[in-house]
């Protein structure tokens, strides 16, 4: 990596917040742990990981994390979300539990649970817009993308045409977890982001 090594956060309220964060010291990046609206100052970029969405929805507001974090994507932090971290970037989701709320900036509306239950988890191989070859992507209790709006841009499809990928300005979200195999191309992406918006912050 190129320059003085980015730092960034992984939240780290619930989910698979470990693998994120290895994945990221092993591209280079200096990781901090978000638990508390302090440590998310500074980042250069964040990942939202997998888990439960509605818990870390609802952690971020005991946390006193919610509007710092929406205020940071208005701003325009690279943010990845992967699994219930892209339900969380999502502006609107369907079969939320009730009172569920997310932080948003994803033009999109993300269905939960599309796939069924635990044991309908798989893993595949996917053409992802703007990687070369194959991402392996694991998909666990997985929301759909069911619409993705102006905003956004789709950049990875199943074979049966269900978007599982988007990407709008500095937000990425994918339905499945890279990280699980150790696919490190998206995150990479988040830091290509990153290193831009530092660039230009400090031109
Ligand atoms: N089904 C979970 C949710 O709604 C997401 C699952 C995952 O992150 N692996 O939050």
């Amino acid at each position: 990596m190129a320059g003085s090594p980015l730092t960034i956060g992984v939240l780290a309220l619930q989910g698979d917040v470990r693998e994120h964060a290895a994945l990221l010291a092993g591209l280079g990046a200096d990781v901090v742990l978000v638990r508390r609206p302090e440590e998310l100052v500074g980042v250069d970029g964040l990942v939202i990981p997998g888990g439960e969405s509605s818990v870390i929805d609802k952690l971020s507001r005991i946390f006193g994390l919610r509007e710092p974090i929406r205020a940071a994507i208005a701003d325009g932090l690279p943010v990845y979300g992967t699994c219930a971290g892209l339900i969380l970037l999502a502006d609107e989701i369907e079969g939320a539990i009730d009172g569920q709320l997310t932080f948003g900036g994803l033009d999109v509306t993300v269905a939960r649970n599309a796939f069924g239950g635990q044991v309908e988890s798989f893993e595949t191989e996917l053409a992802v817009d703007g990687i070369d070859d194959a991402v392996a992507a694991t998909f666990i209790r997985a929301p759909l993308i069911t619409r993705v709006g102006p905003g956004a841009t789709a950049i990875a499809a199943l074979p049966d045409g269900g978007v599982v990928a988007v990407e709008q300005g500095n937000l990425l979200g994918t339905s499945f977890h890279p990280e699980l195999n150790g696919e490190t191309r998206l995150h990479e992406r988040l830091l290509a982001s990153a290193r831009r918006r530092k660039a230009a912050m400090e031109a």
